[in-house]
């Protein structure tokens, strides 16, 4: 069976994946079942996806609730969970009204736009340049993928949209220097690089990014398609910041499992679209905004507090543990550089039945924000194991 789907998969599916030799066939909570029938301990809940993991009772209950009334409508109608989980997400951020698309990188260009219209209204059609970090990831499209900072994503698909230029993380200097350097709409950052291998941006540096863009007139934008709806023990990172964006772009673990985009828009930006300016024929999803309601609905101060806790352990176990350089991240979005080649540590995972994430040169855990603690420490366990070994 396998080895048929492996075949076809190869005939038929674009070479842009890399897969696991493993067919998934089933589960439920943090556990994945292949077509053997054996059981993993999921430790990347579908890329930070599966926020309350594998079929979860009230996340399913609402999304089948949704989909027994009507499954798809368009934006020209008005459904109730969309705007109701605009009004949710307003009111647990104090942003101020939302765009729904279906993915982060869809998020990604609707903050890109928002901010290129309101640089242009507010300062001039020249200011239209965004600020990015090094080493960043912002999606795949020709312009989240000129905002991405890692030239390696670029050299292929020339030429990509203008109109970016790129500073150090850490080094406020630069980013000064390139907001004089440049005339700016906007900086786009994630206070955890995730794809870059899960670096936590300095607080210095990220309070100092927010002063300098308030000093030079320059919209601030956190991608939190990664690090959001929980994931750093916070329900936004910037909020481990204190800090308050003019956008904010999510997507990922918000719909629970199913395909939601949201570009959040603050005080200045608002208003900034008009009626065509910018749309999406799934964006907004009654079932996707059903289950995202659920989701959100849900990440409140005791389940956060309960993802710090999972966090500390996590850090507490792997730290100083044989074979382990170092542990970084927030919550539950972990990088650990082992001594070995972190895909031959996820490889011995595997073989373990515990399945874990890289990126770049870390392993990368992104479990679901409820994975119970005992399969938590069955996870850890493992990974601690397969790093040690010589
Ligand atoms: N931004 C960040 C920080 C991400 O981690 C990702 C995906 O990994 C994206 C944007 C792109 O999201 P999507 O794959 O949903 O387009």
């Amino acid at each position: 069976m396998m080895n048929d789907l492996k075949l076809l998969d190869k005939t038929y599916i674009a070479n842009t994946y890399a897969r696991f030799p493993v067919e998934i066939v089933s589960g439920h909570g943090s556990i994945l079942t292949d077509a053997d029938g054996k059981d993993y301990i999921d430790m990347g809940s579908g890329i930070a996806v599966n926020a309350f993991g594998i079929g979860d009772p009230e996340w399913k209950k609402a999304v089948t609730a949704q989909l027994d009334l009507v499954q798809h409508t368009s934006n020209l109608y008005y459904t109730e969970p969309c705007v109701k989980l605009a009004k949710l997400l307003c009111e647990k951020t104090g942003m101020k009204k939302v765009f729904f698309g279906n993915s982060g990188a869809e998020a990604n260009e609707c903050a890109i736009k928002a901010a290129r219209k309101w640089a242009a209204e507010h300062k001039g059609a020249e200011y239209s340049t965004i600020l990015t970090l090094w080493n960043s990831f912002h999606g795949r499209t020709l312009t989240t993928l000129a905002a991405t900072g890692q030239e390696h994503y670029h050299e292929l698909f020339q030429p990509l949209t203008p109109g970016f230029a790129h500073v150090q993380p850490n080094d406020l200097a630069d980013v000064k220097a390139q907001m004089k350097a440049h005339k700016c709409a906007a900086i786009l950052i994630e206070c955890i690089q995730g794809e870059g291998g899960v670096n936590v941006l300095d607080a210095e540096f990220v309070r100092g990014v927010a002063a300098a863009a308030e000093e030079n007139d320059i919209l601030l934008i956190v991608d939190e398609v990664q690090t959001g709806n929980g994931r750093t023990g916070k329900l936004y990172s910037y909020m481990n910041y204190g800090i308050e964006p003019d956008v904010v772009s999510t997507a990922k673990g918000l719909g629970g499992g199913l395909p939601l985009g949201a570009t959040m828009l603050g005080e200045k930006v608002k208003d900034i679209f008009g009626f065509g300016d910018h749309g999406s024929t799934f964006g907004g999803n009654p079932v996707c905004c059903a289950g995202a309601l659920n989701v959100l609905g849900r990440i409140d101060e005791k389940l956060l507090a309960e993802v710090r806790e999972k966090s500390v352990y996590i850090f507490g176990e792997l730290q100083g543990s044989p074979g382990i350089e170092s542990v970084t991240g927030m919550g539950l979005m972990i990088g650990i550089k082992t001594s070995r080649p972190a895909a031959e540590v996820v490889r011995n995972c595997m073989a373990k039945h515990v399945l874990c994430l890289t990126a770049k040169d870390k392993v990368r855990l992104l479990p679901a924000l409820n994975i119970p603690m005992e399969l938590l420490k069955e996870a850890v366990s493992v990974i601690k194991e397969a790093a040690a070994k010589e």
